[in-house]
């Protein structure tokens, strides 16, 4: 017999047209959005981030600059770049790549950061502002999962959602933002026991637990939507190339009703949210009366 395929809910076309959107509000403008990528040391992965990013703000016509610190920069050091940039009115967005190296304290870091200038949404301001409900940046990944939700019109007001994961960058900032747009909201965890009962109650499954394949097919209510964050790292065998792959089997899309790839899903939106928070930073500093009709108001 056959078997029920989920609906694939790629990444690409949803981040395309909240890119077109951050192009539009640029364009009412009367500056160029700028964004300021600070990395320290040399972690590979955090490099190709930057670069990337940087790359994507071009492709938009926004302004980007790279401050590459070296890997024993102190932490003083790094609160003076980041107060600079805070006092530069040609720099809208500020952003701190993570990890840093091990002597560093990331979050002291993030605290210096201008929450106007907080295009990461990592800031406590922005955590606090999130959580009343009030305008403010959003973190990129919980902010592209709502753009992707709403570019396939997926229902969120009046579902169960169910997030597996409770960090500050995804699984927390998500529940508010899922909150604030009338869902109920049940947070998983590492010690959530038995997970699948916990999951199988979500019309709406969003895992973000970096752990490969933990949401089997039993863990998944039929027809339900599920939004896979999880980007995890497999060696290849036999010779073959290392590859990613989600937090959720594959096999889940027997059950689901949709799905997000990995990759392809969820990784696209979260540039894409960048590009538009660095606009709405921008409008948001630029005055009224300078602005060619947009409010510039950050959304909820
Ligand atoms: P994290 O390690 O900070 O948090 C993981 C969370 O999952 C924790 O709250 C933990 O309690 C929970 N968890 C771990 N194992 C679990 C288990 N067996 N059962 C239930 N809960 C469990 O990770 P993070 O920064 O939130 O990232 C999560 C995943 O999302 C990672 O794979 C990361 O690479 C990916 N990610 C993707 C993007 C993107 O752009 N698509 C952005 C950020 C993170």
């Amino acid at each position: 017999g056959g078997r029920a395929t989920a609906r694939t809910l790629a990444g690409p076309p949803a981040a395309a047209d909240l890119l077109a959107r951050a192009a539009a509000l640029a364009a009412t403008l009367p500056v160029t959005p700028a964004i300021a990528f600070i990395r320290v040391g040399d972690d590979p992965a955090s490099e190709s981030y930057v670069r990337g990013k940087a790359k994507k703000a071009a492709e938009l016509g926004l302004d980007s600059r790279v401050h590459a610190l070296p890997a024993d920069t102190t932490q003083a050091d790094l609160h003076a770049l980041i107060g600079t940039l805070n006092a530069d009115p040609g720099v809208h967005g500020v952003l701190l790549q993570l990890p840093l190296p091990g002597h560093l304290n990331a979050d002291a870091a993030l605290t210096c950061i201008d929450p106007r200038k907080d295009v990461d949404g990592l800031h406590p301001v922005s955590a606090g502002l999130l959580w009343q409900g009030q305008p403010g940046l959003r973190p990129c990944t919980p902010a592209g999962v709502m753009a992707l939700l709403d570019h396939y019109r997926i229902p969120v007001a009046g579902q169960h959602a169910v997030i597996v994961g409770r960090s500050a960058l995804v699984g927390r900032p998500l529940a508010g933002l899922l909150l604030n747009a009338d869902a109920t909201v049940t947070v998983a965890h590492r010690a959530t026991p038995d997970l699948g009962a916990v999951t199988r109650r979500a019309d709406l499954l969003i895992v973000a637990a970096g752990q490969a394949h933990l949401i089997t097919p039993d863990m998944v209510r039929p027809g339900a939507t599920v939004i896979d964050v999880g980007i995890n790292r497999v060696p290849g065998q036999d010779g073959a190339r290392a590859s990613l792959t989600g937090d959720v089997h594959p096999d889940v899309a027997g059950v689901a009703g949709a799905l997000t790839p990995v990759p392809g899903g969820v990784g696209p939106m979260t540039v894409a949210q960048l590009m538009m928070n660095t606009v709405q930073a921008a409008a948001q500093q630029t005055p009224a009366d300078r602005r060619n009709g947009a409010s510039g108001d950050v959304p909820r």
